[in-house]
């Protein structure tokens, strides 16, 4: 038995990690956001305004883009050599959109870890955060949910995650702070309760810059 575990344990392991979605209806969608713009005093048959008319239908479409959750393959090899320092890529650009009020926030995603028997294909971490921030979001939750699939993925030594957004719900509107950043971290393992992978992480965000 242990000869066959040793075995696969060389082999790349993949698991599709997907979400669950109801059914969508894009014509139902344009005609309520045909009544939306109406109930707010902006007639998408004013015939002033011709262009509007197609804009319930381009709204539409442009908020299933923005909440349509990619799959993707997790693929994780085994750590051959040994390999373990910290593994970090740096300024995985995201877009996602407040639970809120459904407006946008943009940012970057700092995602790290420290291996223990098994090391992934470093796009997966850009991948893993693409599936979380496509869907009605917090911050909080984005960081927390990359950080809980690392875990579960790769068992590793630790995790870091770190994430520097622009909410255009607070730059835009309400407050009006356009320029403000909202950071957000997740830290696990090694990289919470050992002071010196805490700041050896935080040390790799910023560039090596102490
Ligand atoms: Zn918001």
């Amino acid at each position: 038995m242990s000869t066959v575990s040793a075995t696969l344990s060389v082999v790349p392991q993949r698991s599709r990690v997907t979400r669950a979605a109801a059914a969508r209806d894009l014509d139902a969608a344009a005609s309520a956001a045909a009544d939306f713009l109406r109930s707010l005093g902006v007639d998408p048959d004013d015939p002033a305004t011709p262009d509007l008319a197609e804009t319930p239908h381009r709204l539409a479409l442009a908020y299933a883009e923005l909440l349509d959750v990619p799959e993707f393959d997790f693929t994780t090899f085994a750590n051959a050599e040994g390999y373990d320092e910290l593994v970090l890529v740096r300024d995985i650009p995201f877009q996602s959109v407040c639970e809120h009020h459904l407006l946008p926030f943009t940012g970057v995603a700092h995602v790290g870890y420290l291996p223990r028997a098994r090391i992934v294909g470093l796009s997966k971490l850009a991948r893993t955060v693409d599936h979380f921030a496509r869907r009605p979001q917090t911050q909080e939750r984005l960081t927390m949910q990359v950080a809980d699939l690392l875990e579960d993925q790769l068992d590793p030594k630790g995790v870091g995650v770190l994430l520097v957004a622009e909410h255009t719900c607070m730059t835009l509107r309400g407050a009006r702070a356009p320029g403000s950043a909202t950071t957000t971290s997740s830290l696990r393992g090694h990289l919470r309760e050992n002071a010196a992978g805490r700041a050896e992480f935080l040390t790799l965000v910023n560039g090596g810059v102490r």
